[in-house]
């Protein structure tokens, strides 16, 4: 028997993880991604039409530039962008690019919520232009001129793309998952754009194999600073009051909120409880059935406020939103994440301003880092104006 197999899906060749079926070896890392594949074909070149309905700032132009200058000289970049800076525009320009040229293109990320969203967003930017999502059981049509998909769906397209932007490489599920870093390596046949808002250190390490270059973007879209969440130190029953007020006068005010919870438990329970003292609300959660349209109903302006675990963490734009993370003190919020989550709040032009409250028992070490990035984060960004 072999004892040099290497697994074509995900590069896996630790004989641990080499099973054997009727003598023939298969992966057992990877069992669990199977479905329908696609080959590769030739594709010609065509015409790309990006409509923006408004300008990029002259950093994001300009680092854009050369993410395109890269790509076309074969190299990989790594954007270290602050949540909020705009930098899923700064993907546009390679992605028109390598579109005409008739290539297979991806946008990879590891949230379906963000999927869902962003294809809505490239649908609107390349109008002409096929852009198809791909995720758990959204898989009736693999091929267009660029796919969103799931970081897990990448599986279906061994040596398929020519260029893969993947945003949030620092998330859940990707984060040090050896089979998904595995089988995007085996699906990129080309160069790849990556981009973090807070990328870790093994992350920089395990993407600056051959050529590649880093790339900072730390200007906020419209130059807005991120708010400054603020710290209520709040206990038991206190805490739910001031929360349930709290909610109430943002009613009052006709601003919708987040509210954030640790837990897939403590959103069902928390919101039942909120519910009788402030009505209007909803929640989700990655285990919530239906969660893609109370999200739309929330944006459409049905709801005043959700609770929401991580799954609303990253990617989702909502104009004037308030953000509270109940709990925020609890050991699954690291700086990484809490950042992201203030990164909500505020993203619109028209509302730059937001509160974000870091609702919780005592201050944790996450917390206090934050939003001494935070604030770092807006210092650098009023020198630059
Ligand atoms: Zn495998």
């Amino acid at each position: 028997m072999g004892t040099n197999y290497l697994c074509p899906r995900c590069g896996n060749a630790d004989p641990r993880y080499v099973g054997y079926r009727n003598g023939e070896p298969y992966c057992r890392k990877c069992i669990g991604f199977s479905g329908a594949s696609v080959e590769a074909k030739h594709k010609n070149t065509k015409g790309v039409y990006l409509k923006l309905d408004y300008e990029l700032s002259e950093e994001q132009k300009n680092l854009s530039a050369q993410i395109v200058k890269n790509f076309v000289r074969g190299v990989d970049t790594l954007v270290y962008a602050v949540c909020g800076s705009g930098k899923t525009e700064i993907s546009y320009a390679v992605i028109r690019y390598a579109m005409s040229k008739g290539m297979n293109v991806a946008f990879a990320l590891p949230r379906r919520d963000v999927v869902i969203e962003l294809h809505e967003r490239l649908q609107a930017a390349f109008p002409r232009n096929s852009i198809v999502a791909v995720y758990g059981d959204h898989h009736e049509r693999l091929e267009g001129d660029c796919v969103i998909l799931t970081t897990h769906q990448l599986f279906r397209y061994p040596h398929y793309f020519d260029l893969i932007v993947m945003d949030e490489i620092d998330a859940f599920p990707y984060k040090g998952n050896d089979v998904l870093d595995g089988i995007f390596k085996t699906a990129l046949r080309g160069h790849c754009l990556l981009m973090s808002a807070t990328p870790s250190k093994e992350v920089v390490k395990t993407f600056s194999t051959g050529a590649h270059q880093m790339l900072t973007l730390h200007t906020r879209f419209h130059k807005h600073e991120i708010p400054v969440p603020k710290t209520i130190i709040s206990k038991g029953v206190l805490k739910f009051i001031f929360l349930a007020k709290r909610l109430r006068n943002y009613q009052k005010e006709r601003k919708q909120a987040f509210i954030f919870v640790p837990s897939v438990s403590l959103s069902e329970t928390l919101f039942s409880r909120l519910s009788l003292a402030c009505k209007g609300g909803n929640y989700v959660s990655s285990k919530r059935v239906g969660r893609e349209q109370i999200i739309r109903d929330f944006k459409a302006g049905k709801y005043s406020y959700l609770v929401t675990t991580a799954v609303l963490e990253r990617g989702i734009t909502v104009a004037n939103l308030q953000v509270v993370v109940y709990q925020s003190d609890d050991r699954i919020y690291d700086a990484a994440t809490l950042i992201q989550i203030a990164g909500r709040a505020g993203r619109k032009a028209s509302a730059p301003d937001g509160d974000v409250l870091f609702l919780a028992d005592h201050e944790s070490e996450a917390m206090k880092h934050a939003i001494s990035e935070i604030k770092y984060c807006n210092t650098f960004l009023q020198n630059m104006l």
